[in-house]
């Protein structure tokens, strides 16, 4: 057992030793920092202007950043106003220099050097004084196999270079997602062998002089990676380095779980690691990003909770010696004494556990920790300024919300043992219908049981689709589905509805059904269908749709997301609004517009045809269903999950061509509303037919159409975020979606950094077979589509100048692949810059200021979505406001769009204007009345 009364003796005698210097507390950086700490204002301003600052050219646009972000914020007094004014007032020359400066200054103070030589300085100073070091290589995010290679090339020429100093002094910290492009959590194997090369450079470099390297634990997704990792190596590649180390942060949910998992495998493996306990510096992030996507939250949500977890796992780290050798990392003297404590009370030598702590950080306290003669090491971040900033931004995340927190600590002398319940985090809140979420596929059991359902469906027979008619299934011409990443795999045989089908089922048809209450009962009873088929679903889209696995996930959620909405939406709507008067009553209500005709495209072929479907449902109308040949099995399946809750007369499913069918459908007098997703060409045949109809009631048209999307990028632009974002956007998914990015408009100034970096990120991508857990580009939907890419990307490198250019892998099963191509140099005018084109096809043109760009972007026929990298709130505001889309995404991807939460739709040729999965969306199926009645009668009004 620990003693308490020595952990708390142990940190008075640490606190005791704390002096700040007369510079830490004068020292300007500090003040603002401080100040941050208690005024979230200054901190938000701080932190953007910060993270902004390395893209700033001129000391005219350093102060106009300055002011835009410090002007967004309420800083009414002390520090920070002193701070603005003087900002204000200077002129624009002094404020690019003292700024920088200052920065500088910061960045200095958290970084030991910009490059390998400043670096060494600073750690043979350290040294001298007797501190230890892990060197940790901050720098750009890696997106491509360069910046990879750069990144372990850094390492192993370091770690020569760390010759002079005592093996026991110096170590490295790895990142793992730092050494391959494409860090894929759903595949963990291709993962792992992709880094796998490049640390075992570093690796045998480092063996050499006997070094400590430590694997650091990035954040949840790279967790299971990183932890089969260390195994692997400690298994395979150097079964006898004792010198391995990984990081257990006490903020995580499953901490405990993997320390007991990794203490047991070392035992009975007899093997021996390192492990550094941190409580984790991912949690604002880790928590957002989870609540997102609506998965549990995998860090522990009050700071009391991970405190005492922290000390639960040093009692398990310490007692795991000799297998583990504990290294605590943490700035608060409470933790650092209880570990310090646990260590010598289990008599571990010096050599053999330490203290670790972020150089640049508490630096009064490190003094201390040494005064005291605690084993520490600083953890060393070194780095180019620009880059490093991501990590700078952080670092003084963690800086300002600690900072008080230790000095609070200090003054009070209060150390004792951390209470579980304190400590809570303001809970995380958010307007509207709550979205259930894509399956989260870094977990082992998740990836397992999709790839094992996947394997049983292409075990299984092909699927027999019928056509059903008030209930009845019927055979027809079959026509066949392909799996498009084997062509030769037929998934569906499909029958093909004819003509007199389609009277038959248009003759008995109710205008009406349900009540609104049964209606809604019904749809969600189908969501919950749906999500119980989750898995075989998303199988099935892999091999009709040729979607990867995260993809498909995607679609059923989507499907299932407007199953739950729009019954949500529907009991909204059904409530009768009244606005009665003494002697009359007005009510307005909505009925059911009438028999709906739903034409749905391949693409999304389970989500949208489910939301156009359930839509029209839950409004009270029958519904003749038209799928998309390619993607029919899809379309059965989840009518089968329909059926059971609606009645069969106001289903009807009706397979077959466009032309055969839908246009069928779309003439006949019965249809009301014709409910289509699809391609311009299309909506505008059908916007003709309905035109010339000869009806009674109007037929009404709700048409998603196609899109010509482009994404502006900024001189002020985080380019690596922006190199990701149009990766995602253009390249997921083949490029098939509708709101796929197929434009890029650049601001001259950064458009030769972007090119590089869209180039490299691009060469990484993996071009596989669909059901591949590691496939990023997978199949084109059918041959013709290949064949029409194929021409599309002939001509885009005859209109501009070729970027990157990717090839299909020659042992590739035979399925429809189109690799992707990327295009400089075009004139906005050209063919590849104005069409769709619905493939990996990417075109960049540059524009010489922001109203150029915009003008560019907006000059198409189409009114979709389109996206902004800028870091500039003037220029975020102008585009907010001048980029005509439906769908506009602000310095993130702009795919993905979440039901409930950004309805979906276009403009111009794109649609009409209406938004799926958004408030308004039901009633474009229904039929608003109005009803007053006179209730006065011989001059009563009915009432007193
Ligand atoms: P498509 O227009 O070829 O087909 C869509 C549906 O219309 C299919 O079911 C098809 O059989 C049917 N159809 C074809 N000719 C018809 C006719 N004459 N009368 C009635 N129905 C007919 O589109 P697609 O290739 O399946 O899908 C890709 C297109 O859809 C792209 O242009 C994409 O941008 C667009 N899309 C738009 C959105 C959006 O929300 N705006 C979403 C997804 C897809």
């Amino acid at each position: 057992m620990v003693d308490e009364a020595k952990i708390i003796k142990q940190a008075e005698k640490i606190a005791s030793n704390v002096q700040k210097s007369w510079y830490e507390t004068l020292n300007p950086i500090e003040r603002s920092l401080d100040y941050a700490s208690n005024n979230p204002g200054f901190k938000k301003a701080l932190l953007r202007f910060v993270d902004v600052l390395p893209a700033l050219d001129s000391n005219k646009k350093i102060k106009q950043a300055f002011n835009e972000y410090f002007d967004e914020e309420d800083i009414k007094e002390g520090w920070g106003k002193h701070i603005k004014y003087a900002i204000n007032t200077l002129p624009a020359w002094s404020v690019g220099y003292v700024l920088k400066k200052g920065v500088n200054m910061t960045a200095q103070r958290f970084m030991a050097g910009f490059n390998q030589s400043t670096l060494l300085n600073e750690l043979h100073t350290l040294s001298n004084n007797g501190y230890a070091f892990s060197v940790d290589k901050v720098g750009e995010d890696v997106l491509s196999a360069k910046a990879a290679d750069r990144y372990a090339d850094e390492y192993t020429t370091l770690i020569k270079k760390l010759d002079s100093f005592d093996a026991n002094q110096a170590s490295i910290s790895i990142k793992p997602t730092a050494l391959c492009a494409r860090f894929n959590p759903s595949a963990p194997t291709e993962t792992i062998n992709r880094i796998y090369p490049r640390l075992k450079k570093i690796i045998e470099a480092a063996q050499e002089k006997k070094l400590i390297i430590y694997f650091d634990m990035e954040t949840d997704q790279t967790r299971n990676i990183t932890l089969s990792l260390i195994k692997k190596l400690l298994q395979v590649t150097v079964p006898n380095y004792e010198r391995l180390g990984i990081v257990i942060q006490s903020y995580h949910t499953e901490c405990l779980s993997d320390a007991d998992n990794i203490i047991n495998w070392l035992r009975n493996n007899d093997k021996r690691l390192h492990v550094r306990l941190v409580k984790g510096a991912y949690w604002n992030e880790e928590r957002a990003q989870a609540f997102r996507r609506n998965w549990p939250i995998p860090v522990y949500e009050n700071k009391g909770k991970t405190d005492s977890m922290y000390e639960k796992l040093a009692h398990r780290l310490v007692n795991a010696y000799p297998y583990v050798k504990p290294a605590f990392g943490s700035h608060n003297i409470r933790s650092l004494a209880c570990g310090t404590t646990l260590a010598r009370q289990a008599d571990i030598p010096d050599q053999d556990w330490e203290v670790q702590m972020l150089y640049g950080m508490g630096r009064p306290i490190q003094r201390a920790v040494k005064r005291c003669a605690i084993p520490l090491r600083l953890y060393v971040p070194y780095g180019k300024l620009l880059p490093g900033m991501g990590y700078l931004v952080r670092r003084l995340l963690e800086n300002t919300a600690n900072q008080s927190f230790l000095q609070n600590k200090i003054k009070q002398g209060n150390f004792n043992k951390p209470d579980p319940d304190s400590g809570s985090a303001s809970k995380m809140t958010a307007r509207g219908y709550k979205t259930i979420g894509p399956r989260n596929y870094s977990r082992p059991h998740t990836i397992e049981k999709q790839s094992e359902e996947y394997k049983k469906q292409v075990k299984e027979t092909t699927t027999t689709v019928p056509v059903l008619i008030n209930g009845q299934t019927i055979k027809g011409d079959e026509f066949d589905s392909h799996n498009p990443s084997y062509t030769s795999q037929i998934v569906g045989k499909i029958s093909h509805c004819k003509k007199q089908h389609i009277q038959k089922a248009l003759k008995k048809t109710p205008n009406q059904w349900g009540a609104s209450e049964t209606r809604a009962d019904a749809i969600e009873a189908v969501g919950d269908a749906l999500q119980n088929r989750r898995y075989e679903l998303s199988a099935l889209i892999t091999r009709e749709n040729g979607k990867n696995w995260t993809e498909a996930d995607a679609d059923v959620m989507e499907a299932i997301d407007f199953c739950y909405y729009y019954a949500q939406q529907a009991r909204k709507i059904k409530d009768e609004r009244n606005r009665d008067v003494p002697g009359e009553i007005n009510r307005y209500q909505y009925r059911p517009y009438g028999p709906a005709a739903i034409i749905a495209p391949w693409n999304f072929p389970l989500a949208i045809l489910t939301g156009m479907t359930t839509a029209a449902l839950v409004a009270g109308n029958p519904v003749f269903i038209k799928p998309a040949m390619a993607t029919s099995t899809i379309a059965w399946e989840f009518v089968r999950c329909l059926r059971p809750h609606v009645p069969d007369e106001v289903v009807h499913f009706l397979p077959g061509s466009g032309k055969q069918v839908g246009e069928r459908l779309v003439k006949n007098p019965t249809i009301n509303t014709v409910a289509f997703t699809g391609s311009r060409s299309v909506g505008n045949t059908i916007r003709g037919i309905v035109a010339q109809k000869d009806e009674t009631v109007m037929t009404r048209t709700v048409l998603e159409m196609g899109g010509k999307n482009a994404i502006i990028v900024g001189p002020s632009a985080d380019i690596d975020k922006a190199t990701a974002g149009i990766i995602e956007s253009a390249f997921g998914y083949q490029g098939q979606k509708c709101s796929a990015c197929s434009r890029v408009i650049v601001h001259k100034n950064c458009a030769d950094e972007l090119q590089k970096r869209l180039r490299g990120a691009a060469k990484a991508l993996s071009i596989k077979p669909a059901d591949n857990p590691d496939c990023d580009i997978g199949p084109v939907i059918n041959n013709s589509a290949k064949e029409r890419l194929e021409k599309a990307k002939k001509k885009a490198r005859s209109e501009g100048r070729v970027v990157y250019d990717g090839s299909v892998p020659k042992n590739i099963p035979d399925g429809h692949y189109v690799a992707p191509l990327i295009v400089k140099q075009l004139s906005p005018q050209s063919d590849t810059m104005q069409n769709e084109l619905f493939g990996p096809i990417l075109g960049i043109t540059t524009a010489e200021s922001i109203d150029q760009a915009i003008k560019i972007a907006n000059n198409v026929d189409y009114a979709l979505t389109g996206g902004l990298y800028s870091r500039m709130p003037s220029v975020i505001n102008k585009v907010k406001q001048q980029f005509e889309v439906g769908n506009l995404y602000i310095n993130r991807d702009i795919t993905g769009a979440v039901v409930g939460r950004q309805p979906f739709g276009g403009f111009k040729q794109s649609g009409k204007g209406t938004k799926a999965g958004g408030p308004d969306y039901l009633k474009h199926f229904m039929l608003p009345k109005t009803i007053t009645e006179n209730i006065t009668r011989k001059g009563y009004p009915g009432q007193e």
